[in-house]
């Protein structure tokens, strides 16, 4: 029987928090907000701030992201404190450089029967589930293979590694900006990606064992996320390890009511610099 997938309401002390871009284009003013919360809220519990850059995926992240996010974060006047110490200053823990954690809990997942390989591209979900846009599509239950598949593969690499995620559990976790949240296993998000068959750590692995590993007592993160935080909790739970706390912004929107995303370069932080405006007037543009 497994335990239910409701983490305890956590007190985590004392506060840790991270601000965890990734470096596929220059940030934009979500971005700042959100960071801006993680900052504000790491202040107020008189807590600890670390940097991390999530650049696993090769094709998208580019170092010069890297670089222009931190410099424009401590243009807006953000810090954090800790890190590798780089002649004084902190320099950012980098996802791409801790391969090693991720490849283990690769091992301990395939071992515990959690995951699996799977053929099937991304591309093919998409054209089985024929989603209505803008909906994630789910991973068709029908392609999942006998439960002992992969177990005695010594290697990811080749095949896209999915989660078997528990079909019909609920998932329930307290944001807290927004409250209780659910989420149904196999309803709303179906078995989800790991490792990918390009040998790259998946997003959802690679944030739940960095955010573990450096001891992070609240999660701070874009409202668009609450889903991943239900996969995350199923990560969690599969690891035996007690999850953080949770607290998902608000996500900011153009005056046509779209989501701002990084392909927006009129409004990234090094536009609006370039603009000549001040730290101030940016802030200003996120409220
Ligand atoms: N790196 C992710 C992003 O920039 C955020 C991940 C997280 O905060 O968990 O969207």
């Amino acid at each position: 029987m497994l335990k239910p997938v409701t983490p305890k309401p956590t007190t985590h002390t004392p506060y840790r928090g991270r601000l965890a871009p990734t470096p596929t284009g220059f940030l934009h003013l979500g971005h700042a907000a959100t960071f801006r919360t993680a900052a504000e809220r790491a202040t107020t519990a008189k807590g600890t701030l670390l940097m991390r850059i999530e650049d696993l995926d090769p094709l998208r992240c580019k170092s010069e992201f890297s670089t222009a996010a931190l410099e424009d974060l401590r243009w807006l006047g953000l810090r954090w404190d800790e890190g590798p110490d780089v002649g004084g200053a902190f320099a950012p823990y980098t996802q791409s450089q801790r391969r090693d954690l991720f490849l283990k809990l690769w091992e301990r997942l395939r071992d515990g029967g959690f995951i699996y390989p799977c053929k099937h591209s991304r591309r093919d979900v998409e054209l089985a589930a024929n989603a209505p846009h803008g909906d994630e599509p789910l991973f068709p239950k029908e392609w999942r293979p006998p439960p002992d598949a992969g177990r005695t593969s010594p290697t990811p690499r080749g095949e896209n590694w999915r989660f078997r995620v528990p079909d019909g559990e609920i998932v329930s976790f307290l944001d807290g900006r927004l409250g209780q949240q659910t989420f149904v296993a196999g309803v709303d998000f179906g078995d989800f990606i790991v490792w990918r068959r390009d040998d790259v750590p998946a997003y959802e692995l690679a944030v739940v064992a960095d955010d573990y590993a450096m001891r992070i007592s609240e999660v701070v993160r874009g409202e668009d996320l609450l889903k991943s935080t239900a996969r995350q909790l199923l990560l969690y739970r599969a690891l035996g390890w007690e999850p953080p706390a949770w607290w998902h912004t608000p996500l900011l929107r153009d005056a046509s009511g779209r989501r701002l995303a990084k392909r927006d370069g009129a409004m990234s932080i090094r536009e609006l610099r370039r603009r000549a405006l001040s730290p101030e007037e940016v802030w200003a543009l996120t409220q």
